[in-house]
């Protein structure tokens, strides 16, 4: 099979780009909304192999277990900034949410942003490590000595 060409695949990303911030955070609100914290999502991604997940720590309890929105919310932003440079939107997660959440629009935007800024692609480099996984001593950025 021949891999497709000229196909946008940021275009929904890109919508979601050009909102305000009021407009974007209302879409999120939305998006989430009947999310049930069942976690077929992260069960489904192959990324998600951590022994304990942050959700199920409880010394320290990193985010409730409740549907409190700002439990929700945690759980969705944390999730995708740990893909972040790993997710190749394979979309396993967005096929296991019984309620039909396009988790992807959390982390499709993470791995725009990586491609951008490092050139990268997970799953399609097979050498070296994602960017995100590397600690460089000479790194031209001093925030990080
Ligand atoms: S699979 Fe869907 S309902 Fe379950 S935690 Fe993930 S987003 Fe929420
Ligand atoms: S959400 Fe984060 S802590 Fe939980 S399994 Fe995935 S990568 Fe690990
Ligand atoms: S699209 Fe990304 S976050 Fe979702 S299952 Fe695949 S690798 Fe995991």
């Amino acid at each position: 099979m021949t891999e497709q060409q000229g196909v946008d695949r940021y275009e929904d990303i890109r919508a979601v780009e050009a909102m305000d911030p009021e407009a974007r955070w209302k879409y999120f609100e939305e998006l989430i909304r009947p999310c049930i914290r069942c976690y077929a999502c992260r069960n489904a991604c192959p990324l998600c192999y951590c022994p304990t997940c942050f959700v199920d720590e409880s010394r320290p309890q990193w985010v409730g277990k409740s549907l409190d929105p700002t439990d929700v919310r945690t759980f969705h932003f944390l999730r995708a900034f740990h893909c972040a440079g790993r997710c190749t939107d394979c979309g396993a997660c967005e096929r296991a949410c019984p309620v039909g959440i396009k988790v992807r629009q959390f982390t499709k935007k993470l791995e725009k942003e990586i491609l951008d800024l490092y050139h990268f692609e997970a799953g399609v480099v097979p050498e070296g490590r994602p960017p995100l996984d590397v600690f460089l001593p000479d790194d031209p950025d001093n925030f990080i000595k």
